[in-house]
C-alpha cells in the first residue's frame, strides 16, 4: 500500500496566507490533509515511509475556487441558456465538472443549476463516481414575475411574496441544495428587467434569507446595480455577484458587512459579449447602445471602490456560454490583473483564499498550511509574471484531497 505521507519539496510556494512566495519551500501532506506547508528548513521530521516527489522548482498554490460556478450549463447561446434539455445539461455537466477540476479549480460555489442537476452531480462527485471540485450545489434561480429569470425552461423557478418565496426556499432544501441564487436585478438585454430595477421588494428579499439562512442555506445573488446591492447586504446574503455599479453608500454597507459578505465581479460575461457579439447575429454599435461597455467600465470603477475598502472580492464568472465556455474559468485572474489593475498575487489570493473563505468559513480551501485541505496545483510556469499560464491545463497537476487527478 502506498503510503499515507507524502512531502513535494522543492516548490516556490504560495500558501495564500499571505502575498509571498516561498523558495524553496515544501507541502507536507498526510491523507487528504496538509500537515506542513512552508520553507523547506522548516520542515519537520517526516515519518520514514514518506513519498517524496522534487517539482523541480515549480510554483505550488491551493486549488481555487470558482464562485460563480454554472456546471449544468452546456456552452450554449447565452440568449438560450434554459433551453437545454435535462439529458444534454447532465451529460455536459458531468463533462464540465472534470473540466473544472483539472482547470485547477478544486471547489466550487454554484450560481444556479438548470433542473437539479448541481445536487446529483454533486452527490456523485462526493461518492466518488465522477470526477469534480467539491461542489456547494444550487437549485434553480429563484426569481419574481418580470425578473430576469422569468423564462420557460430548466433554470428557473418563480414565486411572488414572502410566503410563497419561503415555500420556495423549503422546496429547494427538500431538494438538498446547498445554495439558494436569487435575482435580485436583471439584465441590459432584458427590456422588463434592467439593472437597477429591483424584482423584488425588501420583504421578498429578507423572507428568503431568513428562510434559507434558519435551514443552513446559504444565499447567492445576481445584483448588478447599487440599489440591488444594497437590498441585498440589508438583507444579509452572503455572496454578491457582479456589484458593476455600487455607490458609496454600497461600499460603506459591504464594508460593515465585513467577513461574511463576498463579491464576485464576473466580468467575463460583458468582455466576451463584446469581443464575440458577431457570433451571435449582434452588432458592436447594438451592444454599446445596450450599455455593455458602460458595464464594463463602471465594473472597474465599482472594483477599485471595493479593493480601497477591503470587500472581499473572489474569482467567479459565468462560465458555460458558448463566448465563455467551461475550461475557461482562468480567465478571470487575467481580467482581475488587466481590467482591474491587481498585481498578480492579490487576484491568486481573491482566487485561492477569498473563495476557499467563502467555500468553507471553517478555513479549510484555499490556504495551504496545517489541517487545510490538501487541494493544491502544480504549475509550470510563473503566475507572478503571467498570470496567463492558469488558462493552460498542459501545465498544471492539480491534487484533490491530496489524491492527484
Ligand atoms: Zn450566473
Amino acid at each position: 500500500m502506498a503510503s499515507e505521507h507524502r512531502l513535494l519539496r522543492n516548490a516556490r510556494l504560495f500558501t495564500a496566507l499571505d502575498e509571498a512566495v516561498i523558495e524553496p519551500g515544501a507541502v507536507w501532506i498526510e491523507g487528504d490533509r496538509i500537515r506542513f506547508a512552508g520553507a523547506q528548513a522548516d520542515l519537520p521530521e517526516l515519518p520514514a515511509d514518506c513519498d517524496v516527489t522534487d517539482v523541480g522548482g515549480k510554483f505550488v498554490m491551493p486549488g481555487m475556487t470558482e464562485t460563480h460556478a454554472h456546471l449544468s450549463f452546456a456552452d450554449s447561446s447565452p440568449f438560450a441558456i434554459g433551453a437545454t434539455t435535462v439529458e444534454t445539461a447532465t451529460i455536459t455537466a458531468v463533462r464540465n465538472a472534470d473540466l473544472m477540476l483539472r482547470s485547477g479549480f478544486t471547489s466550487a460555489i454554484s450560481f444556479g443549476s438548470t433542473y437539479r442537476i448541481d445536487v446529483a452531480l454533486r452527490d456523485a462527485i462526493n461518492g466518488g463516481r465522477i470526477k469534480g471540485p467539491r461542489l456547494m450545489a444550487a437549485g434553480r434561480d429563484l426569481g419574481a414575475t418580470a425578473s430576469n429569470v422569468d423564462s420557460p425552461g430548466g433554470l428557473s423557478q418563480i414565486a411572488d411574496g414572502p410566503w410563497a418565496l419561503r415555500q420556495a426556499v423549503r422546496e429547494q432544501r427538500k431538494q438538498l441544495v446547498d445554495v439558494v441564487k436569487i435575482f435580485i436585478d436583471g439584465e441590459a438585454i432584458n427590456p422588463v428587467n434592467p439593472p437597477g430595477e429591483l424584482s423584488f421588494c425588501d420583504e421578498e428579499v429578507a423572507a428568503i434569507v431568513d428562510e434559507a439562512h434558519r435551514r443552513r442555506l446559504r444565499v447567492a445573488c445576481h445584483a448588478r446595480s447599487a440599489a440591488a446591492v444594497k437590498q441585498a447586504v440589508r438583507a444579509g446574503v452572503d455572496f454578491i455577484g457582479h456589484a458593476n455599479y455600487v455607490d458609496d453608500e454600497a461600499v460603506d454597507l459591504l464594508a460593515t458587512a465585513g467577513k461574511r459578505i463576498y463579491v464576485g465581479p464576473a466580468i467575463a460575461w460583458e468582455v466576451q459579449y463584446y469581443a464575440q457579439c458577431e457570433s451571435l447575429g449582434v452588432s458592436k454599435e447594438t451592444v454599446r447602445a445596450q450599455g455593455y461597455v458602460a458595464e464594463i467600465e463602471a465594473t472597474k470603477v465599482a472594483v477599485a471602490k471595493m479593493r480601497a475598502a477591503g470587500i472581499k472580492l473572489v474569482v467567479g464568472g459565468d462560465y458555460g456560454i458558448s463566448i465563455a465556455p467551461h475550461g475557461t474559468y482562468a480567465k478571470d485572474l487575467e481580467y482581475f490583473v488587466d481590467l482591474f489593475g491587481m498585481p498578480p498575487a492579490e487576484a491568486l489570493i481573491c482566487a485561492t483564499r477569498n473563495g476557499g473563505e467563502a467555500f468553507d468559513p471553517k478555513g479549510r480551501a484555499g490556504v495551504l498550511r496545517d489541517g487545510a485541505w490538501a487541494d493544491l496545483v502544480i504549475v509550470d510556469g510563473d503566475p507572478m509574471t503571467d498570470i496567463r499560464v492558469l488558462q493552460d491545463h498542459s501545465r498544471l497537476s492539480v491534487y484533490k484531497a491530496g489524491r492527484a487527478v
